[in-house]
């Protein structure tokens, strides 16, 4: 039984967590979250109570005051006997880690399951030059946003995605040469010409997705703004963070309306529990666009080949988010702007084929009211697109009705698609605002928690429990049980 240690016997299969960005949040990474449910931090207060009480009833046979007595054991034997146990086993977990992951890493290059390495022949996709001499015009391909606020969904024209352009010009290899994990790291030996200074700031296809939902939108707000190469690492991770959030919240509520996938929906459920990773997000995207090429399409969701290069950029992004979150991130500014003349083209490449979410923009309900004549509900809502915090409102009008504050896709001639309670608007206790939300985790026996796009604040909602234990119909008695 592997349970001998006291550890949750799965503990040693997830990635320890990553190094904390703050100094206080230290000592809370050393046990396992929820708290309560990590013998070892039981172990740290029974232990900590254990020696005041000991102390406390006993006589000092030293010189110094009882209280400083007290003080210091407790601080001193806590340490030695609960807290250093709690750093060993990190960093041992650490270790297992770095080792398992390493011997990962030629498979976890392929593709996810289901996903075909793209052919020889494979269609290719005109990469944004590159040239240090030529410094790009932002203004140049001007973009306007697909919708504009005070326009009726139902009556306007909404200009089809992009679609995917066959260039005569070979594509990048996509073999990519990677940083080993941990100190004995070999520098990278770069495939790719060095980027711009303004390759960043002047990208045409961060431009275009700060149009896209305000997830996407502000992540590439921010990677724009990002002035050093490290900043801008770790800003393009957030990115596509949101970038397969985005993605995959979308395709779950339209599998969810309807579209016929419910192993994709029991995959979520099941994920909920320990807590939707990148990688589960981009499954459920991939699972829609699987449904998409049978027939119940998802307006604009690229299905076939489009849909595989898309899936090979996101997991190429996982991997590299896993790679920083395993104790590999960048040291140094240089080893960071290397890794973003691969990345970069990588998240850009994900950004183009994502260009059909533009089309499908999320609204955040306020109210409606049903109009007699022309039977239908108008529903006055905010625009959650764009990279501005302040949603612009919007009039529009639906068949159907819509509940208040929530969160909805619309999605050209079908009703709007309810993305709680994947995606919602909640007032943050932590920093006093509303915020955009995504369900990150529903651990057993405890409530949703959720997580800001935007300041990564984690709140608990017990309000959404119930809809996402329900996600693919009612739990079966065995289930439960089990
Ligand atoms: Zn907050």
């Amino acid at each position: 039984m592997p349970c001998v240690s006291g550890f949750p016997p799965d503990a040693w299969n997830q990635p320890p967590p990553p190094r904390p960005r703050r100094r206080n949040a230290l000592l809370l990474r050393l046990y396992d979250a929820p708290l309560q449910r990590d013998p070892l931090a039981w172990w740290t207060v029974v232990f900590a109570v254990l020696v005041v009480a000991s102390l406390a009833t006993g006589q000092s046979t030293t010189g110094i005051p009882q209280w400083l007595n007290i003080t210091l054991g407790t601080v001193v034997m806590t340490f030695l006997f609960a807290v250093l146990p709690a750093i060993i086993r990190l960093q041992v977990r650490r270790l297992v880690w770095r080792r398992r992951s390493r011997k990962t890493v030629p498979q976890s290059h392929i593709a996810p399951p289901g996903i075909s390495s793209p052919p020889a022949n494979f269609v290719s996709y005109p990469t944004p030059p590159r040239n240090t001499s030529v410094s790009r015009n932002p203004s140049a391909n001007a973009w306007s946003p697909a919708q504009s606020p005070h326009i009726e969904p139902t009556t306007q024209q909404i200009p089809l995605a992009p679609a995917e352009q066959p260039s005569p010009v070979q594509d990048r290899p996509q073999t990519i040469r990677r940083a080993e994990p941990g100190p004995a790291a070999v520098p990278i030996i770069s495939a790719h010409p060095p980027l711009p200074d303004d390759a960043i700031a002047g990208s045409d296809v961060l431009r275009k997705a700060r149009q896209m939902q305000y997830p996407i939108a502000r992540a590439a707000r921010a990677l724009q703004r990002a002035q050093e190469p490290k900043e801008q690492y770790e800003a393009l991770l957030e990115a596509a963070d949101a970038l397969s959030v985005t993605l995959g919240a979308t395709a779950a509520a339209w599998l969810r309306a309807g579209g016929g996938d419910d192993a994709g929906l029991a995959q979520l459920r099941t994920a909920y529990e320990r807590g939707v990773t990148q990688g589960t997000w981009n499954s459920i995207t991939r699972r829609a666009s699987a449904v998409s090429g049978a027939g119940a399409a998802f307006p604009g969701m690229p299905a076939g080949a489009a849909a595989k290069k898309l899936q090979v950029h996101l997991a190429e992004l996982v991997k590299e988010r896993n790679l920083w979150a395993h104790g590999s991130a960048p040291r140094t500014g240089a080893e960071a702007a290397q890794r973003l003349e691969r990345l970069l083209p990588v998240l850009e490449g994900a950004l183009e084929r994502a260009a059909f979410l533009v089309d499908v923009p999320w609204v955040l309900t306020q109210s409606s009211s049903y109009n007699v004549r022309t039977r239908q509900f108008e529903v006055i809502a905010s625009d959650a697109m764009a990279d501005h915090p302040e949603f612009e409102r919007r009039r529009l009008t639906s068949a159907v009705p819509l509940a208040d504050d929530r969160f909805y896709v619309l999605v050209r001639d079908q009703e709007p698609l309810d993305l709680t309670p994947f995606i919602v608007y909640r007032p943050c206790e932590i920093c006093r605002h509303a915020e955009v939300f995504y369900a990150d985790r529903l651990p057993d026996g405890s409530s949703t928690v959720l997580k800001s796009f935007a300041s990564g604040h984690k709140i608990i909602d017990s309000t959404l429990d119930e809809d996402i234990r329900m996600l693919c119909g009612p739990m079966d008695s065995q289930s439960t049980e089990s």
